[in-house]
């Protein structure tokens, strides 16, 4: 059965026992068992005890069990012993015993003294049971133990102080654990809810909403995460809470033994978005939110507007591609140039006043914008443009820059009439029809730099800031030197110049003092100017009648003179304006255009004279249609005057 063999000489001579019996019980123990002389020396291991330690005693029996224990134990164990010793009575000790492998493991030791009949004591017989793992196990315990006070006391003191409300439902729907931030939430203490029921505490209205999360998160062990709920608290009906709530299963060794609740007061937050989306809603700048990529995540209405998108069309859009790849002139801008995909990259606010974005339907607005970036901590989280469509403030800018020019040119021709800088080109009027020619004479400024100046920059100023009639006075007294000389001339006038009615006795006056012959003098009068005012323009056309001087109507074709004053008044000509010239050759419109001025002249007993005439087919048409005149560059270009 036991094959390992008692040491030699028999240790249980005389303990009423038989060696045979002890033996087998102490083979059978799960314990080691050990067998001591009164002086403490070991005779005796079980099989376990050698086995485990790896001592195999020999026939010494001087063989010192301390050599076993550890070093820190030694003293305790060698005390106990010695006091075991002296009082012989049983002890009980625990210390680290060296396993065969070297490690050291606590060890319970227990040790009785064997008697012999006369009192003395004949061995110590005991065991040694290994509580390593037992120990460890306490101390895991103590440990868990520990953990779980430090876990409650952080929870005690989340319990008051926190701002994020929490509780605890058990499978019974009572609320066992709530804070105060949670109890506030429910316009109570917490004492009064502690223990009491959920379907208690709230309304029927909120149970039935709440009533299913709770069976999803018992029954299916399911959360439900992040559910908005909204309520008035008690004592301030005004005032609406809002609650971000999350339901989380709680578990016990698989089981659910009820509900979390973390419950976080957004009031605040609410509030914010409401703020933010009245001020956007209610801007009249455009506003968009980009994420990091330069896509667009939010558009205000007047952004929207302003861009030509709907707010789900734009939403999701890349800002370069969609709304910044063209400059104001059209030009393309290359990904990498695009300042509002940089400020997404680096995070810094830029100021744009001269920029321009692109509608949908590919208009090009001009705007002001500024950028600033989205900062999460140090991350980039995209960026915020507001803008403003500058079209009015360019054209603002633009009249205002027109005003400005127009000041300057008014002060250059002040000087240039007082330092006499105005010159005359003449131009030839050519007869087609066999009758006598006649020339224009067209005013030039003669700039500083002695550049000729035409009249298109400085008669519509001159106009406008009433120096045109000086201008008019002072051609007039040109023209009639000229008419003087016996040539045919025509000068033109402005509408501002027949106005005030004394126009007429400087020309009588002029004709006078030069003995000029009247009807060598024509003036001309655009259509336009005449209809500026009918009256006036009337009362001109006779008096020159009356003085003997003829009118031709300028650029005919381009204003709107009615036939009634064609009738009215005594014209001398029509001049058809160089609009229905030019093309003529191949433009039917204005081939029809030009026979029908002719036609309506002759009827009214006007003649025609064809301005702008440049090349030979077009005379060839004009003559064959029965122009009077022409006038043109293929007939002679405006030259200075000569004056004889
Ligand atoms: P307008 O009286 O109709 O004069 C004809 C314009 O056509 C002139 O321009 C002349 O140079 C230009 N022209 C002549 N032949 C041709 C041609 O074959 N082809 C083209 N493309 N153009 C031709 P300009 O000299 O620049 O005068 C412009 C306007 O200024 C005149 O138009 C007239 O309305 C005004 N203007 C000129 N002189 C005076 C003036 O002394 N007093 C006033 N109040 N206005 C004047
Ligand atoms: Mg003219
Ligand atoms: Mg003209």
């Amino acid at each position: 059965m036991v094959e390992t063999a008692l040491p030699s000489g028999d240790p249980f001579r005389d303990p009423g026992l038989g060696s045979g019996d002890f033996e087998i019980i102490a083979e059978s123990i799960p314990h080691l068992v050990w067998v001591a002389s009164p002086g403490s020396s070991i005779e005796y291991f079980n099989r376990l005890a050698s086995d485990y330690t790896g001592v195999q005693l020999g026939a010494s029996r001087s063989w010192n069990w301390v050599s076993l224990v550890h070093p820190e134990d030694i003293d305790q164990a060698r005390r106990t012993w010695a006091e075991a010793a002296r009082t012989e009575v049983p002890f009980t000790l625990e210390y680290r015993i060296r396993r065969a492998d070297g490690e050291f493991r606590w060890h319970t030791v227990r040790g009785s003294p064997v008697r012999r009949a006369d009192g003395h004591i004949m061995k110590w017989i005991g065991t040694a049971t290994d509580i390593e793992d037992q120990k460890r196990l306490e101390e895991d315990l103590q440990r868990a133990q520990r953990e779980t006070a430090e876990t409650i006391t952080l929870l005690e003191t989340l319990q008051s102080g926190s701002p994020v409300g929490f509780g605890f439902v058990d499978r019974d729907l009572r609320l066992t654990r709530l804070n105060e931030t949670l109890a506030a939430a429910s316009n109570a203490s917490v004492e009064d809810q502690l223990g009491r029921r959920v379907p208690e505490l709230v309304s029927e209205a909120i149970w039935a909403q709440l009533e299913p999360i709770y069976r999803r998160v018992l029954d299916a062990g399911a959360s439900v995460i992040n559910l908005e709920l909204s309520g008035a608290s008690a004592d301030d009906p005004e005032h609406v809470h809002h609650w971000l709530v999350s339901y989380y299963p709680v578990r016990l060794d698989d089981e659910i033994i009820g509900v979390g609740i973390v419950a976080v007061d957004m009031t605040e937050r609410k509030q914010a978005e409401a703020f933010r989306a009245a001020v956007t809603d209610n801007m009249v700048e455009g506003l968009y939110a980009l994420d990091s990529d330069g896509r667009v995540t939010f558009a205000n209405a007047s952004g929207v507007e302003m861009l030509g998108w709907t707010e789900a069309e734009l939403l999701g859009e890349s800002v370069h591609s969609a709304v910044h790849y063209q400059r104001a002139d059209g030009s393309p801008i290359a990904e990498e140039d695009c300042e509002l995909l940089k400020v997404c990259s680096r995070g810094r606010p830029i100021r744009m006043t001269d920029d321009a974005f692109t509608r949908k339907n590919g208009a090009i607005v001009p705007v002001t914008y500024t950028a600033a970036p989205l900062l999460n901590g140090s991350e980039i989280d995209g960026a915020v443009v507001v803008f403003r469509d500058t079209t009015h403030e360019r054209a603002d800018e633009e009249r205002v820059q027109r005003e400005l020019d127009s000041l300057s040119w008014v002060g250059r021709i002040r000087e240039a009439l007082d330092e006499d800088r105005l010159v005359l080109y003449s131009q030839p009027i050519v007869p087609l029809g066999g009758r006598e020619p006649s020339e224009e004479l067209l005013v030039r400024m003669i700039g500083r730099g002695g550049e000729v100046i035409l009249p298109g920059s400085f008669v519509p100023i001159a106009e406008k800031y009433g120096m045109i009639s000086e201008i008019d006075r002072w051609v007039l007294g040109q023209a009639v030197t000229i008419a003087a000389q016996g040539r045919r001339v025509e000068a033109n006038v402005s509408a501002q110049s027949i106005a005030p009615l004394y126009l007429l006795p400087v020309i009588e006056r002029e004709l006078r003092n030069t003995g000029a012959e009247a009807s060598n003098l024509v003036f001309e009068i655009t259509e336009t100017a005449l209809m500026q005012d009918v009256h006036a323009g009337e009362v001109f056309a006779r008096g020159l009648a009356d003085i003997g001087c003829g009118l031709s109507l300028d650029d005919f074709g381009t204003g709107f003179a009615s036939f009634t004053y064609l009738k009215r008044l005594p014209l001398q000509s029509l001049k058809i304006d160089i609009e229905f010239v030019r093309e003529l050759a191949t433009n039917k419109a204005n081939q029809h255009i030009v026979q029908s001025i002719i036609q309506l002249a002759r009827g009214f007993g006007y003649d025609t004279i064809a301005e702008g005439v440049e090349d030979e087919e077009t005379l060839a048409l004009l003559r064959g249609y029965g122009v009077d005149y022409a006038q043109g560059y293929l007939l002679g270009a405006p030259a200075p005057l000569q004056i004889a």
